[in-house]
């Protein structure tokens, strides 16, 4: 899962700064939708709006981008302890997207947040204000089993993620100096890398 860190300019009203420490996620629909209204135009509006709106990520059917740290707080629940204790998830909903792609890539994302940070309290937007969020969810009856669908991933997450097969020759390498960079198990080696490695492997 590929998360693209599009930050919002610290000094927009809308990236307060202040620090929390969340201790559930807030699940959205965006409301709009109008074609072309994924993530990546979500992200540009938020790092533009002056509007006292901001979430932490948008997720759409092929692309996870988040625009604040989730140890900051953001304005999305529409009451301060949702915005205090909570990381806000936006998911697409515009015209030509597959709903069920996103809806996954959504399910991905919390899956990894909770393996991340040990939460496991999962709000609808209606659980704070009684607002009619996440609408297509909701509308279409399928809370629970998305609900359902994250603690799957987080579960099989959870048995995955006890230890990388590789680890252990990374750490082999560690002991003898071969590694450049840090440790990143699953993510493919580029060239430059690769030349380097070769370099310090005939330097041993
Ligand atoms: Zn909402």
């Amino acid at each position: 899962m590929n998360i693209i860190e599009d930050f919002i300019p610290r000094d927009r009203p809308n990236r307060p700064g202040v620090a929390i420490t969340p201790t559930n996620i807030t699940v959205h629909n965006t409301g709009n939708a109008r074609s072309g209204a994924d993530a990546a135009m979500h992200a540009s509006y938020i790092k533009s709006t002056n509007d006292k709106v901001s979430w932490h990520y948008t997720v759409d059917d092929n692309k996870i981008i988040q625009h604040i740290p989730i140890d900051e707080m953001a304005w999305h629940a529409g009451c301060r302890k949702g915005n205090e204790n909570s990381i806000g998830i936006e998911i697409c909903m515009n015209q030509g997207i597959n709903m069920e792609m996103a809806e996954k890539n959504a399910q991905q994302l919390i899956a990894y947040l909770m393996a991340k940070t040990s939460i496991n309290d999962i709000k609808k937007h209606q659980d704070w204000t009684g607002k009619y969020c996440p609408a297509v969810l909701l509308k279409e009856g399928r809370w629970e089993q998305f609900i359902r669908g994250c603690f799957c991933l987080f579960e099989e997450k959870k048995t995955i993620k006890k230890e990388h097969w590789a680890k252990t020759y990374y750490q082999q390498l560690i002991d003898r100096g071969l590694v450049i960079h840090e440790e990143r198990l699953d993510d493919p080696i580029t060239r430059g890398e690769l030349f380097a490695i070769l370099c310090r492997m005939l330097e041993l």
